[in-house]
């Protein structure tokens, strides 16, 4: 199937859920990520602030784009000016730089809190309790750039789709007990990014808002042509 025909096709199947696409584009050129927008795509993630900068101005101002990779405070000047939601927030001065990022460019700043639920070590994100001492603190509540629109995680790389099922839930209890906590009654609160290429499936089933697709809309993803 060509990049158009996969687009369509997660279209299609996505049509009248509550979950919507993420077209996760990190490695590939802008010609694939154009061939996707010109399939009606307009969402696209990245893992990286230097390649989603680079690639911004070479395509249509309407694209979303998402950081959904681990971001240096360092790098987030990057991107500030467009990104659209960064759906990796995984500490306190993180998003004390983003807040001062957007001032910067009068913008309030979207962002999801990157919990960890996989088993691996290398994985990024918050635990709970983490996530409860940043929203509790004084610190963000003088934040005035950024606002919080739910939570991110990556689960195991496994084909155990219960194991899968337990982490995604995990995700779900992590967002529901903010919301209850934090958020009542606040409408932009309402993200879930949970899923990508091998188990979206699974993450819909357990409630996502918004699944991270790269490799079932791209091919795989050649590392060894980027630098
Ligand atoms: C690369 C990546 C994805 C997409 O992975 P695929 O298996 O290619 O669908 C999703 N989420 C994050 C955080 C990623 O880094």
């Amino acid at each position: 199937m060509t990049i158009q025909e996969n687009i369509r096709d997660f279209q299609s199947r996505l049509a009248g859920t509550n979950c919507r696409l993420i077209a996760v584009s990190k490695t590939h050129p802008v010609e694939l990520i154009q061939e996707a927008y010109d399939g009606g795509q307009r969402a696209f993630g990245e893992n990286k602030a230097q390649e989603m900068k680079d690639k911004q101005p070479q395509l249509p101002a309407d694209v979303e784009w998402h950081m959904i990779g681990h971001l240096q405070t360092n790098k987030v000047k990057y991107i500030a000016p467009f990104v659209h939601l960064i759906q990796s927030v995984d500490s306190l001065r993180l998003l004390q730089e983003i807040d001062k990022q957007g001032q910067k460019h009068s913008r309030v700043i979207d962002c999801l809190l990157q919990f960890y639920i996989a088993e691996e070590e290398t994985k990024f994100g918050l635990d709970l309790e983490e996530a409860r001492q940043i929203l509790r603190s004084d610190e963000f509540s003088q934040l005035g750039n950024v606002r919080i629109c739910g939570v991110m995680g990556v689960a195991t790389n496994t084909n155990d789709s219960a194991h899968l099922q337990r982490e995604f839930a995990r995700l779900r209890g992590y967002f529901e007990a903010l919301r209850e906590e934090f958020f009542p009654g606040v409408a932009h609160f309402k993200e879930i990014s949970m899923g990508m290429s091998s188990d979206y499936q699974l993450a819909i089933s357990e409630g996502s808002t918004i699944i991270r697709v790269g490799s079932a809309i791209f091919g795989n993803r050649d590392y060894s042509i980027t630098t």
